[in-house]
């Protein structure tokens, strides 16, 4: 399903760099290699939140910034505003100052063979979702592509990239999160999902810093993020109850997961889908990867 950087960083401070580091691969679903609008065209958005200061940052619409992240967070700290969208957004990150390129920047080739494979579908969530049995191994045979995997009977090259995010807490419990995506394959033009929504796909507080993926349609109706933090606070959970409590409760049919981190140190992550790529480390070195729950 969708693939989502966990990572808990025991550092002063927060920075959007691992989020950057995302984008600029052409692996995932944000910057470069991001999913394609029904027109073939990127349109990139993310979020970013400072949970103690509750300040936040949102971008949608963009088609030429290299880093929606760092967009965003700009938006949180130089400008009067938390959320900036499509010709606005991109005349505030020129005047930003912060690296534009064409839009051909962010297609790949992968992702125009998958946008063909959604429209012959006929489909928007064309199907990226990660298999019971797992991923099988191509059959020598198969290497007509550059994946080794297969899912489905298809080369996983084919399948949709996956949205990023970041959750991060330092040494004085000070909790955020960014999320960063292209959206869904095939999506309509001007379609604005989960990710740039605070609340939605992105919220931090004085508990905890949530990044959600997934159907983002269902992520709006839940308000899965801020709920999380709202389930801490109010029903005092402890932070993997409080994530158990939205993914059961509050997600209707679509399927999404999340990531998070609370102010205590702890990490906890949930999801209704088979699967959830996801990864966590520490200052000290302590490195986990994870799909499957
Ligand atoms: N949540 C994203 C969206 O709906 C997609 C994803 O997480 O893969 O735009």
């Amino acid at each position: 399903m969708q693939l989502i950087i966990w990572l808990l960083l025991m550092i002063g401070g927060f920075t959007p760099t691992q989020v950057r580091e995302l984008e600029t691969d052409p692996l995932f679903n944000s910057g470069r290699g991001s999913a394609l609008t029904e027109n073939g065209t990127v349109e990139m958005e993310a979020s970013i939140m400072d949970g103690p200061k509750r300040r936040c940052g949102a971008v949608s619409g963009l088609t030429t910034v290299k880093n929606p992240i760092s967009l965003a967070r700009l938006v949180m700290e130089k400008s009067p505003h938390s959320y900036l969208a499509f010709s606005g957004a991109e005349e505030f990150a020129r005047q930003q100052g912060v690296e534009l390129v064409d839009n051909e920047y962010f297609i790949t080739e992968e992702n125009v063979g998958m946008l063909k494979l959604a429209k012959e579908a006929n489909s928007i969530l064309f199907d990226y979702r990660i298999p019971n049995g797992g991923f099988e191994t191509c059959s020598a045979g198969a290497a007509a592509t550059d994946s080794p995997l297969q899912m489905n009977g298809l080369p996983i090259s084919l399948y949709a990239p996956e949205t990023v995010g970041c959750v991060v807490v330092d040494q004085e419990g000070r909790c955020a999160a960014a999320t960063s995506t292209g959206g869904l394959m095939n999506k309509r033009t001007g379609r604005i999902g989960d990710s740039p929504l605070i609340g939605a796909g992105t919220y931090a507080s004085n508990l905890c810093g949530v990044s959600c993926t997934g159907e983002g349609e269902a992520i709006i109706r839940a308000t899965l993020a801020r709920d999380v933090a709202a389930v801490m606070e109010y029903k005092g959970l402890c932070l993997q109850e409080a994530v158990d409590f939205v993914i059961k409760e509050r997600l209707d049919e679509g399927q999404a997961g999340l990531i998070a981190v609370s102010k205590n140190g702890e990490v906890a992550c949930g999801f209704n889908a088979n699967g959830m790529f996801r990864g966590c480390a520490t200052e000290d070195g302590f490195m986990e990867v994870g799909i499957w729950p």
